[in-house]
């Protein structure tokens, strides 16, 4: 018997990758994804807890779905609502007294437990709540098949977690402690992928370069190590990670960007500030002038590598002298591409404590000065591209008829005019035109990596 399923994904990379683990999960008992809530015999919430009102966004949604519910048990049908991520594993017990259109509230560590949740529930045992850290490995216990990988891209998280407690960070509580996946574990998921089509991976972690997963030899090995496994896969084309932290980019992971072919020129590092005072607040444990030699080493190692950041301002206690470190730092790394945010206080951090909150209308000033330089960098980077030739790694059918859209080793986004038959190859592309976010080119007449 079929049954309708309903993800709603909310957040990082990482989430996506849960959810797609859910559906894996989930397609043994008859569930099949579809698109819209409408009519699903179970919808799931994978919630993100980053930002401020982050919560408040689910119980309204929540509040949608109570009413779907209501209609569907009028016409004697049932839907399970399910609360997933981390709004689940810092809120559990809140959504079960505030929401109780909610049947089952899981954390992103006990997700693989959601078969036996329903069971319980069809067995009349009532409400669930997972938000335990359950010794069993989760991974473990997922299903080996790839039914829900769409495309030639996927994210594979190989580490969870995280040990550096920023002070304005909730993912240490939500997510817990680092757990690197076994190398083995991690290969053979990648083996999977690539038969399924998979061309390119992205390694994923909340601080994925700290990874240090048991290899056959019961060694740690580091990610550097791990990558160089991955990219002797024959069909695997492409290798990217996100997210690092700049205190564990060690040795052998520059050099790995000089030496291996298939790890793209892309890297998301982090900064979030440019003072050193603010950095010391944020427990980062570096400094800007630590993170300036860092980069300089990296870019010695990969002259044209893509750099990408994260930024917080209005961070409790920055100043304009502070803020204005910041600024300056960007100034002299430059961005490919970069995320900013204003500071947002989240319950229970050390930051959220502090008395010295900035106002919110000096924040929205401060965001505003930062997006238009990183803006500009942005668009700069973009037209640095233009007369190049770049191989293209096509992913879907584009907007336009003919069209095809794929990524860039950069990462980003390139429109072509091209035979669908393209899609899942990589060829090479003479870019042409520079948009806010992406670039378009025409196809320059040879194909690489012949299936
Ligand atoms: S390193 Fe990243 S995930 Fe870890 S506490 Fe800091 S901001 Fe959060």
């Amino acid at each position: 018997m079929t049954r309708k399923l309903f993800i709603k994904t909310y957040g990082c990379q990482m989430n996506v990758y849960d959810s797609a683990r859910m559906a894996d999960l989930l397609a043994p008992m008859g569930y099949a994804p579809i698109d819209e809530p409408e009519g699903a015999d179970l919808v799931i919430l994978n919630t993100c807890h980053i930002r401020e009102k982050a919560a408040e966004k689910i119980y309204s949604e929540i509040g949608r779905l109570r009413r779907l519910k209501e209609e569907r048990a009028a016409t004697g049908a049932k839907m399970l609502i399910a609360i997933s991520g981390c709004v689940a594993q810092a809120e559990g017990e809140e959504i079960i007294r505030r929401a109780p259109a909610v049947d089952m509230v899981v954390g992103p560590q006990a997700y693989h437990r959601l078969p036996e949740m329903i069971a319980r529930i069809e067995r009349g045992a009532g409400r669930v709540l997972e938000t335990d850290f359950p010794p069993e490995d989760k991974f473990d216990r997922l299903p080996t098949g790839t039914s829900s990988q769409k495309g030639p891209a996927a994210f594979l998280t190989v580490q969870e977690g995280c040990d550096k407690f920023c002070t304005f960070c909730v993912v240490p509580y939500t997510r817990g402690a680092e757990f690197s996946r076994p190398v083995a574990q991690i290969e053979a998921e990648a083996r999977r992928l690539v038969e399924a089509g998979v061309r390119e991976l992205s390694l994923l972690g909340q601080n994925v370069n700290a990874y240090h997963g048991e290899g056959e030899d019961g060694e740690a090995w580091s990610l550097a190590r791990l990558i160089r496994r991955l990219a002797a896969i024959e069909g695997l084309e492409r290798l990217r990670y996100m997210t690092s932290h700049p205190r564990d980019m060690a040795d052998d992971l520059i050099a790995a960007h000089r030496d291996i072919e298939k790890l793209m020129p892309y890297l998301h590092l982090p900064v979030q500030a440019g003072s050193n005072r603010v950095l010391a607040a944020m427990n980062r444990g570096h400094t800007a002038d630590d993170y300036r030699r860092l980069i300089a080493r990296i870019r010695e190692a990969r002259p044209d590598l893509a750099l990408s950041g994260d930024f917080i301002v209005g961070f409790p206690g920055e100043t304009d002298k502070d803020f204005e470190a910041t600024l300056r730092l960007v100034e002299e790394i430059g961005y490919a591409q970069a995320y900013s945010f204003k500071y947002s206080r989240r319950p229970g951090t050390p930051a959220a404590a502090s008395a010295a909150q900035v106002p919110e209308e000096e924040k929205s000033a401060r965001l505003t000065v930062l997006q238009d330089l990183l803006a500009r960098q942005q668009r700069a980077f973009l037209e640095s591209l233009l007369g190049r030739t770049l191989p293209v790694l096509f992913e879907h059918a584009g907007r336009h008829e003919g069209q095809l859209v794929g990524r860039s080793p950069y990462l980003q986004p390139v429109h072509v005019s091209a035979p669908s038959a393209l899609c899942g190859r990589i060829a090479q592309v003479r870019i042409e035109r520079a948009d806010t976010n992406s670039l378009a080119g025409t196809l320059a007449g040879e194909r690489v990596a012949a299936e």
